[in-house]
């Protein structure tokens, strides 16, 4: 099964998924930087875990975290930050949440982007697709909810998003079963800073 964070780093850079299907005896060890990062990232969910509905605008509602979601029909599997379910005018509403811990250097405090980065948003409509299945009933939004500013920002999954999910996989599926090096990302700028740069010497 393909994971749901292979869809967020095709749409970063596809070399991402190749090396980590097709070239699977390199593996990149994690640097102090990255440990540290994933440290905080674990203190700062565990402190969300602790707050309430409001920066979704909801009243009420129950919430499961850290839920493990796979399909075979859609060959794809992750694990959920947190799902809300909260009464709706037709049943319980099934609301994913994505954290983010990171902020783009232009927001500031309480500030947030007005779109959610387009990766995220394709992230964030395949948990909706997986939570659909797993409980058998339509998911119609979600939120990403950015750690530093304690906000989120509503995605609506349209089939436009669940359309380039089912494309995503479809070409993942194709690039590991070719076994062939897809062109590197566009936006070198992402280069500087790729933890698998070594590999790639045309960049
Ligand atoms: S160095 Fe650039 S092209 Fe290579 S994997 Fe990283 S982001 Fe992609």
């Amino acid at each position: 099964m393909f994971t749901v964070t292979d869809l967020k780093q095709l749409v970063y850079c596809p070399r991402l998924v190749f090396y980590a299907y097709c070239w699977p005896g390199v593996r990149v060890a994690p640097t102090a930087k990255m440990v540290l990062g994933r440290e905080a990232n674990d203190a700062a969910e565990a402190r969300e875990h602790r707050r309430g509905l409001r920066a979704y605008g909801l009243r009420e509602g129950r919430r499961e975290f850290d839920l493990w979601l796979e399909s075979a029909s859609l060959n794809l599997c992750g694990k959920l930050d947190m799902l809300i379910i909260t009464p709706g005018a037709s049943g319980d509403e099934l609301i994913p949440v994505d954290y983010k811990d990171s902020l783009p250097e232009a927001y500031r405090g309480q500030r947030i982007p007005a779109v959610v980065r387009h990766n995220w948003a394709v992230q964030l409509t395949a948990y909706a697709m997986l939570v659909e299945e797993a409980y058998g009933r339509p998911v119609r939004r979600g939120f990403v909810y950015y750690i530093p500013a304690r906000r989120a920002r509503e995605v609506v999954f349209d089939e436009a998003l669940r359309q380039e999910v089912r494309d995503s996989l479809r070409r993942i599926a194709a690039m590991v079963a070719a076994e062939q090096q897809p062109p590197p990302t566009p936006h070198r700028r992402q280069c500087a800073a790729c933890e698998y740069r070594r590999l790639c010497n045309d960049v």
